[in-house]
């Protein structure tokens, strides 16, 4: 498979493309704008219309011959076709997702170099970070709120680069999960977001242009999982008011 369209045109919420392959429920497209999730970010949501109809794309399957994208009705399609991103879901997605690299980063450099060892996003606005933090004090993680909205508020510039794996097992800080590392690309390389000047890591998944465009967070709840994992959870603070 080729590099997802969505790393390279971000931006791009709607392409004409054409049916590579049917199924019934299933398609196969020339070119693909979606996400089709990973790394805790929820997938894509969109629509795919042509000649005969239109029906909602509601999932993906990752194949060893490419993406199906899995459809809401049986309809036989050919053709030439329409798809059609979620845009506003897949920017809240974005948004959470780079949201999670900034409160990774004031958690990655404040406990010396804890790893994640889960995340999940959310369509409510939330996300929740799981930590290999044994013994940390939980109000100071609370405590790091006001510097991450300060740091997202210095509107940093996100960037993607891809490195060859030797370019990543010599820059320390890189792979951020203690347990996943982003498979490499076809051509080998490993995609790195860079939050140009806060923070880089290895991820998969889809941001946004710079940090000012996320709205502040609130830390809804530090929790305990088992002796090793602190469970953060944080939501954009304009939908999480009480
Ligand atoms: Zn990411």
């Amino acid at each position: 498979m080729s590099r997802y369209l969505c790393h390279d045109q971000p931006q791009l919420s709607e392409l004409e493309t054409s049916v590579v392959d049917w199924r019934p429920g299933r398609v196969r497209l020339d070119r693909s704008p979606f996400y089709p999730g990973g790394g805790g970010q929820l997938a894509d949501r969109g629509h795919l219309s042509w000649r005969n109809g239109d029906v909602s794309i509601t999932g993906f399957e990752a194949e060893a011959d490419g993406l199906w994208h899995l459809l809401s009705a049986n309809d036989e399609i050919d053709g030439a076709i329409k798809v059609r991103i979620d845009q506003p879901f897949r920017e809240l997605m974005s948004e959470l997702h780079t949201l999670s690299h900034v409160v990774n980063n004031f958690v990655f450099e404040e406990f010396g170099g804890a790893l994640v060892t889960g995340v999940q996003m959310a369509e409510d606005g939330s996300f929740r970070i799981d930590f290999d933090l044994p013994g940390a004090d939980n109000d100071r993680l609370r405590g790091m709120v006001d510097e991450i909205n300060d740091a997202l508020r210095q509107d940093f510039p996100v960037r993607q680069e891809y490195l060859s794996e030797e370019a990543v097992g010599s820059e320390p800080g890189l792979i951020r999960s203690k347990a996943v590392t982003p498979p490499p690309q076809p051509d080998g390389t490993i995609r790195i977001v860079d939050i140009v000047g806060l923070d880089r890591q290895a991820c998969g998944g889809t941001h946004l242009f710079h940090t000012g465009l996320a709205r502040s967070i609130r830390i809804l709840k530090v929790e305990n999982k088992g002796r090793q994992n602190r469970r953060l959870r944080v939501g954009i603070a304009d939908l999480f008011n009480d």
